[in-house]
This record gives structure tokens, C-alpha cells and sequence, in this order.
């Protein structure tokens, strides 16, 4: 217990650390950003500069955003929340992104489980997993939610039918930064597998037979049901 105590100390010294810096950033961005779009409406459309600075201004700025989210103090006070409607919630969210793309969300849940949890960071772990099959999916198909109670603990699915993750890169997943994303941050899966081992649970990444890959959270049943 000691070990994990030092451990989490550690942790919020460099979490406040890159929320500073985070802060710093963003700011600065936000307005330069501004400047260059003012710039750019009275500049001859054909000139791409203009869109690139702003493209990657964008970029820095979602990482400083995702560093942020990061860096928030994980609030103790956890409480039994439903699954099946946080996901919900989250879908809900992303469906016009998935649609724009003929992508079909299909849910087959356990509509009856509940988890004890900080219900914003959660929500956090599905949009991150949601996005990320969508931004996998070049042709239109399903995202399949399979949720299910293996012994003491619930498990949920998320299939897409993407590419799947290349053997040489599969153990590169969760690394800070890494991505191969133009406009990736390389940041959801850190912040998702963090979030999760917060909870007790975790996150298993599964090659599907035919196509895709499967993203398996995992959560413990929460014992005040
Ligand atoms: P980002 O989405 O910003 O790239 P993530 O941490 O969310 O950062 O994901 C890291 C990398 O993992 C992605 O760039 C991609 O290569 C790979 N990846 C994540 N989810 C999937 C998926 N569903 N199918 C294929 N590759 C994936
Ligand atoms: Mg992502």
C-alpha cells in the first residue's frame, strides 16, 4: 500500500506539471490561432500555409486539452452508476460523426449492470474507444457493444471493423504520443488504460477473427448493487 501511495504522489506532482504547462500553452495558441484565421480570410485562397498553421495549431491544441484531462485530480468519491446508459450517452454523442461516415453502432447490453465510478472519466474511457473505431473505419459497417459478466467482473466489447492493429504495433498502444493519426494525439488510449486502472479495471486490446479489432474494457462489478 505504501508503494502505491509514493506512487500516486508522484503521479499528481507530474499531473500538475503538465497542467501548467498545458494552461500556458493553450492560451497562447487559442489567440495566435485567431490571428491566423484573420490573417487568412484576407490572404488569396489558393495559399495553403495558412490552412496547414492552423491545422497544426489545432493539433497542439488538443493535445494541451488532452493534458489537461490528464492532469485532473481523480475525485475519490466514486458512485454506482449504470452502464448501459453511459454508453449510451456516449454514443449518442458520436453519432453524427459515425453516421457522416455509414457507420452503425449496435448495441447488445446488459442493461442491468452497474459500476462504481467517477462517471465523467468513464464516459471519457467510451468516447476515446468509440472514436477511435470510427476514425478506423474507412467503409461503412458496424460498431458492434457486446457487455457481458464474466465472474466478478463486466466486461465490454467494442468490435469494430477496421484494419486491425498491425503485431509490430500492438504493444505500442498506450504509449504517450504515439499515433499514426495526421491529426492523432497519441494520448486516449494513455488517458483510457490510466482511467480504468483508477477503477480497478483495465483494458485489453483483441485481433477480431474476421476483421477489426476489439477493445475490451474491463471493470470490476460494483458490490453495492
Ligand atoms: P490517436 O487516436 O490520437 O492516434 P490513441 O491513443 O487513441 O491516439 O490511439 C493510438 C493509436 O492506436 C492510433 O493512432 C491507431 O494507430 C491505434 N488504434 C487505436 N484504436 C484503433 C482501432 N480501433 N483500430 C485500429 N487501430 C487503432
Ligand atoms: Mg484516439
Amino acid at each position: 500500500a505504501e508503494e502505491m501511495m509514493i506512487r500516486s504522489e508522484k503521479m499528481s506532482v507530474a499531473g500538475q506539471l503538465a497542467a501548467g504547462i498545458a494552461h500556458e500553452i493553450r492560451n497562447p495558441l487559442t489567440s495566435l490561432k485567431g490571428f491566423l484565421q484573420l490573417l487568412q480570410a484576407g490572404v488569396n485562397k489558393e495559399d495553403e500555409f495558412y490552412k496547414i498553421m492552423v491545422d497544426e495549431i489545432e493539433k497542439m491544441e488538443n493535445i494541451t486539452s488532452e493534458l489537461l484531462f490528464i492532469s485532473k485530480p481523480m475525485t475519490d468519491h466514486k458512485v454506482v452508476e449504470n452502464l448501459s446508459e453511459m454508453i449510451k450517452d456516449v454514443v449518442t454523442l458520436l453519432k453524427p460523426q459515425a453516421d457522416l461516415k455509414n457507420i452503425n453502432i449496435q448495441q447488445k447490453q446488459d442493461t442491468t449492470q452497474v459500476v462504481n465510478c467517477d462517471r465523467s472519466q468513464i464516459k471519457q474511457v467510451f468516447t476515446n474507444l468509440f472514436k477511435n473505431a470510427v476514425e478506423a473505419m474507412d467503409e461503412p459497417g458496424f460498431i458492434n457493444v457486446n457487455t457481458r459478466l464474466h465472474k466478478d467482473e463486466i466486461e465490454i466489447d467494442i468490435s469494430d471493423e477496421g484494419p486491425g492493429i498491425p503485431e509490430d504495433v500492438i504493444h505500442k498502444l498506450g504509449e504517450p504520443f504515439f499515433t499514426t493519426k495526421q491529426n492523432g494525439t497519441g494520448l486516449g488510449l494513455m488517458i483510457s488504460r490510466q482511467i480504468l486502472e483508477r477503477h480497478g479495471g483495465r483494458l485489453d486490446i483483441l485481433q477480431n477473427e474476421d476483421k477489426g479489432s476489439t477493445f475490451r474494457v474491463i471493470l470490476p462489478q460494483s458490490q453495492d448493487k
